[in-house]
């Protein structure tokens, strides 16, 4: 029997930021719409991806998540327990529970900390065990992400690691508290091709025996495939489409996720990626057009859509999308 335990839930979050403009009163304050209205589950085990052009909103619902942000609108739930305005030692304990990877390993360790301290420092400040029983957390660690567990390895500092081993050290940081939620955002783009694989076949290890929930964020939605159950496409603030990974590559239901899957990057500052799919760069995230807020931007757009707010339709079992062609 499948038994899926939800661990995380979003129920409409919203994140807007002020605008500061000079000579602007505050009742006339523009926002950026950095995440408008999502709602999402992540069951134990699994592993939401999250893709879209860059500026869309990523790191923010991220940090939402993580509460590194406070939300504007909606609510947050974690092991069922709503954690949208906790304080003090209760935010402290779900932030042992909640951990994330970043994209630099090389800055996501402090580089006069040794192997060893950076992953005793986060058992430390949450007090967890003597001297003799976080050293053997440490080794039981270091051995899971595929590391060295001698003493001249963990005295080693970060700039005398490879670019893999950095990021084995920061995976293992994340989970030396063993978290029940983990947030890896773009854990490979800064890493060798030849090292990629490696990493994700370790990340998607590490979820799977820890069965934690995962959120993947990636610009490269063939990592997410491989990495992620389910993937969410968010364009402006908003998921467009949510579905099992491999419907949303190989159906491409959403003109965005047709899209962005055909999307070359460029160096363009005003278009983050170049295929005839798509018209034109993202409009002002302050300013979300009516309508389907893709229309602006949609080669398959009728009247409707720029008038209208597509509802989210249910094209196969638990896959989402929410464009008029298919209402
Ligand atoms: P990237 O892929 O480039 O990291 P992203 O999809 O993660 O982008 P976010 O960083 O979440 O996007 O940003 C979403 C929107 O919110 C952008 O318009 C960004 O400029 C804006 N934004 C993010 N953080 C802040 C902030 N602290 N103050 C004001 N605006 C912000």
């Amino acid at each position: 029997m499948d038994v899926r335990i939800k661990a995380v839930e979003a129920v409409g979050i919203r994140k807007l930021f002020p605008v500061s403009t000079p000579g602007v009163i505050r009742r006339a304050r523009k926002f950026v719409k950095a995440v408008d209205k999502i709602s999402f589950t992540i069951d134990q085990g699994e592993t939401l991806g999250l893709a879209g052009e860059s500026g869309c909103g990523k790191t923010t619902t991220a940090k939402l998540l993580l509460r590194l942000h406070s939300l504007t609108e909606g609510k947050i739930y974690f092991d069922g327990k709503d954690i949208s305005a906790l304080k003090g030692n209760d935010l402290k304990t779900f932030r042992r529970h909640t951990q994330m990877v970043f994209q630099d390993p090389y800055e996501s360790l402090n580089p006069r900390f040794t192997i060893k301290e950076t992953l005793e420092e986060p058992l430390i400040i949450h007090q967890i065990g003597n001297k003799k029983e976080r050293s053997d957390l440490i080794n039981e660690i270091i051995k899971e992400v595929g590391l060295d567990v001698s003493v001249s390895f963990l005295d080693r500092y970060p700039h005398q690691l490879s670019g893999g081993q950095r990021q084995r050290v920061a995976i293992a940081r994340a989970l030396v508290l063993r978290p029940k939620f983990l947030i890896a955002d773009e854990p490979v783009s800064m890493l060798d091709l030849s090292i990629r694989a490696g990493i994700l076949k370790l990340l998607q290890k590490m979820i799977e025996k820890k069965n934690i929930a995962g959120l993947c964020i990636s610009h490269d939605l063939s990592l997410l495939r491989y990495l992620c159950q389910r993937t969410a496409i968010m364009y402006l603030g908003h998921f467009v489409e949510i579905g099992p990974s491999e419907e949303i590559i190989k159906k491409r239901y959403h003109p965005y996720t047709d899209a962005l899957l055909d999307a070359v990057p460029t160096t363009d500052p005003g278009q983050s990626f170049s295929t005839d799919k798509i018209i034109g760069g993202a409009p002002d995230a302050t300013d979300i057009p009516t309508g389907c807020r893709f229309s602006t931007r949609c080669i398959k757009k009728g009247k409707r859509c720029e008038q209208e707010v597509p509802k989210p339709i249910e094209v196969q079992p638990g896959h989402f999308v929410e464009c008029h062609l298919y209402e």
